[in-house]
């Protein structure tokens, strides 16, 4: 099938775009950013000149800068086959991608309420596109889709069941699109089948989630009704005592207040002070930087310890897969992480994890180690590409 494939996905103040032709081969990126800001402008990857944007610019205009520059370059002469757009929360309906409708929106409208800071900008973005194309079959990639299979025993908060009947106050995961490709660039790399094989994906970007995914499903998961529990992030704290919440009211903070300390002035830069950006961290570190080293020990030790947590899912570990942009690039991260883990078996193998893996299939375990480590860059335009092709053109290559 010939045609091409162009993937959305809106931030609160960016929109990132991607186009693959048929065969899901990527054939241009572009990013806006700043949006509704007075400096609003976007670029194409690997094109050295901006595209400026009106001031206060919105999703919708971005996307036609975005594509009016894409149609310049000769990629976009005809419409494409499918658009797939990253929505963040699926609740409970949506288990797998959907090709939208009235119903669909709907529902995704409805799930805004779970995910108020990110549905609307994610419907935003699909306005934008059917206004833009519309005639063009839009499909909705979630990013709780892959963890409809957590079992309840890891979805439920121990917290009186009407909070879940009545508001849906349940965990739910993220990062789905992700921890998917884990699953099956992780498989293929093991020469085994997704469905047979079990492993640990940890997700380590400016947002940062861990998933136990047995036998190609996910059973366990560190994100929850929103992408602030579980590990330390950039700006997101992670993990805090519940009681924490009084406290800060009782010192005379509303919610809004404390989202904004816990979501935006945590994690990484709240311990630092500095940045949370782990490349800067590091050099830091390297800088004699006390709180940022400190910033880092929290980071790995976190981590390991969800690593740990994480075995408690599985009956057998194929490998252990670092990703993201932390994942991929900070071998002093990995390093720091594996070296709490001993006891369950883990070594690392100096040389490989300093170029970020071997070649061939990324490993970084020693040769003595219990678990097979690996080092998997990841891509989530890739699967959301794939996901709009198969339910847009259902028998196609999807
Ligand atoms: P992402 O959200 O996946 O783009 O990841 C962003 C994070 O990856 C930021 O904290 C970056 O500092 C971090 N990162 C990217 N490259 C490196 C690197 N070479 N070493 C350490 N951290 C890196």
């Amino acid at each position: 099938m010939e045609g091409t494939i162009l993937t959305v996905n809106c931030g609160s103040s960016s929109l990132k775009v991607a186009l693959f032709d048929a065969q899901l081969q990527k054939l241009a990126s572009g990013l806006a950013e700043r949006l509704g800001k007075d400096d609003a402008f976007a670029t194409i990857k690997g094109r050295p000149d901006r595209i400026e944007l009106t001031a206060g610019a919105t999703h919708e205009s971005a996307l036609r800068a975005l594509v009016s520059a894409l149609q310049d370059c000769g990629l976009l002469d005809a419409p494409p086959v499918a658009i797939g757009h990253r929505v963040v929360h699926g609740g409970e309906t949506f288990r797998k991608a959907a090709l939208i409708d009235e119903d669909v929106l709907t529902a995704i409208e409805d799930c805004a309420n779970l995910a108020p800071l990110h549905n609307p900008v994610n419907l935003a973005g699909i306005r934008a596109t059917t206004n833009l194309f519309p005639d063009v079959p839009q499909v909705a990639v979630f990013d709780t889709a892959f963890h409809h299979t957590l079992p309840q025993k890891a979805y439920l908060y121990a917290v009186p069941q009407r909070l879940y009947r009545d508001w849906g106050v349940r965990r739910y995961g993220f990062h789905g699109t992700s921890h998917q490709f884990m699953a099956t660039e992780a498989a293929r790399l093991l020469g085994k089948t997704p469905a047979t094989t079990s492993i640990i994906s940890a997700h380590l970007g400016n947002g940062c989630s861990i998933t136990a995914i047995r036998d190609g499903n996910s059973v366990d998961t560190s994100m929850g009704l929103t992408p602030l529990e579980g590990l330390v992030m950039g700006t997101r704290s992670g993990d805090v005592d519940p009681g924490l919440f009084d406290f800060l009211a009782n010192k005379g903070m509303n919610a809004e207040e404390v989202h904004r300390i816990l979501n935006n002035e945590s994690g990484l830069l709240g311990l630092s002070g500095q940045t949370n950006d782990m490349r800067a961290l590091c050099e830091l570190a390297d800088h004699d930087h006390e709180p940022s080293r400190t910033a880092i020990d929290v980071f790995c030790f976190r981590l390991a310890r969800y690593i740990g947590a994480m075995m408690a899912s599985l009956n057998q570990l194929d490998a252990l897969v670092f990703t993201g942009g932390i994942g991929e690039n900070s071998s002093l991260v990995r390093k720091k992480t594996l070296a709490h883990l001993g006891l369950f078996g883990f070594t690392m193998d100096e040389e490989l994890n300093a170029h970020h893996g071997s070649i061939s299939d990324g490993q970084i375990e020693g040769a003595d180690s219990r678990f097979r480590v690996l080092v998997i860059p990841t891509n989530e335009e890739l699967v959301i590409a794939r996901e709009a092709l198969a339910s847009a053109t259902p028998g196609s290559a999807g």
